[in-house]
């Protein structure tokens, strides 16, 4: 049996790796030489459930994050969490990381080579914006910094965006970032009032403004294989609603790796995919009413200011540390009522 994966980026680089590690002949393809950039913002959400399922991921080492600012209109409150809800990198080197992890078990890597397996495992990427129910637009950059950064900031619906802006600390580099749901017009001109609106506030210097830009699928595709072809990662659009998506690509990589080694069925490979984190794929604010969702969010953001239970929940439910969709709920419509 030979597999060829086609995309070595998370999803193609763990599947890889797994399947290596069973001495399985793989063959790695991507069209691009490694190390390569990728727009992303780079955060690893809730590092722990990593370490959980990819323990090698402790090897290298990021920018733990417990400090949290979320913002709404003119409502801002902060959070320190006990546990770090984000690791940050640059993709650059996290994707090279796992690349080299991969080959190191004996996966062989080629660039843009005709793929020869009689299994195929495709990893390349986001796809069109038409192949996914759902997409948005997300444009970021690492800008180097003198002093690190200690706090994330997530802006929800800055300047009446359906996603938010965000400011992920790295080592040496901030991550200012802008993502929302598509149809979006003037993206870049929003994300550059961003950045002046945070000059303003004295909360960064930026010399020169820049930006990486992609589309993000925001829902899954309807079927994860077809035929001999495993589909995993942003391909398979196995991001999270609000633009998380490297633990989905590398979990349906790990998966796409066993249902290979276990001779599963293919419908076995999406099974797996949809009891594993099907769950986290599903939107939590539905609709498309802007004035309703920032009346919303501005209310969640002036309840944690002075409920800290709540402010917990909101900030580990959106980087996929507790499991409190309907606990957080509860708890906002409870406040509403005092
Ligand atoms: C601006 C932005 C910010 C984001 N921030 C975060 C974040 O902070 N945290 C998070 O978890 N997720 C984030 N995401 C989502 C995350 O980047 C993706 O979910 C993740 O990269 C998916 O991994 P993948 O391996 O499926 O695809 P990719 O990382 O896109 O890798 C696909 C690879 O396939 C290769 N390829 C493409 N076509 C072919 C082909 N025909 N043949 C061979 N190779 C091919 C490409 O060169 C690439 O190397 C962000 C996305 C964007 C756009």
């Amino acid at each position: 049996m030979k597999v060829s994966i086609l995309g070595a980026g998370p999803a193609g680089s763990t599947a890889a790796y797994y399947l290596a590690a069973r001495g399985i002949d793989v063959e790695l393809i991507d069209r691009v030489a490694f190390p390569r950039d990728k727009a992303c913002a780079g955060g690893l959400f809730n590092p722990l459930s990593y370490y959980s399922e990819f323990p090698f991921i402790k090897e290298l080492k990021g920018k733990n994050i417990n400090n949290v600012h979320l913002t709404c209109g003119e409502r801002t409150a902060s959070y320190t969490s006990e546990l770090p809800v984000l690791q940050t990198f640059l993709r650059k080197d996290f994707d090279y990381f796992l690349l080299k992890n991969a080959i190191k078990q004996g996966a062989k890597f080629y660039i843009g080579k005709q793929p020869e397996g009689n299994i195929i495992v495709n990893a390349t990427g986001a796809r069109r914006i038409q192949d996914y129910p759902k997409t948005g637009i997300c444009m970021e950059y690492d800008y180097p910094v003198e002093k690190d950064f200690d706090t994330a900031y997530i802006h929800y619906l800055f300047k009446g965006i359906r996603g938010y802006c965000w400011i992920f600390p790295k080592k040496g580099y901030v991550n200012i970032g802008i993502g929302a749901h598509l149809p979006q017009r003037d993206i870049r001109d929003i994300y550059y009032s961003y950045i002046d609106y945070l000059e303003e506030r004295d909360l960064i210097s930026i010399r020169e403004k820049c930006y990486r830009s992609k589309i993000i699928p925001l829902a899954p595709i309807k079927r994860f294989f077809k035929d001999n072809v495993l589909i995993t990662g942003d391909a398979a659009g196995f991001v999270r609603p609000i633009g998380e998506g490297i633990f989905f690509a590398m979990m349906s990589g790990k998966l796409a790796a066993q249902t290979i080694i276990d001779k599963k069925g293919v419908s076995w490979y999406e099974l797996r995919c949809k009891e594993k984190f099907g769950r986290y794929l599903k939107p939590m604010l539905r609709g498309n009413n802007m004035a309703l969702l920032n009346k919303i969010m501005q209310k969640a953001i002036k309840i944690s200011s002075r409920d800290k239970v709540f402010a917990k929940m909101l900030v580990e439910n959106f980087f996929r540390f507790g499991e409190y969709d309907r606990a957080l709920r509860l708890r906002f419509f409870r406040n509403l009522l005092k």
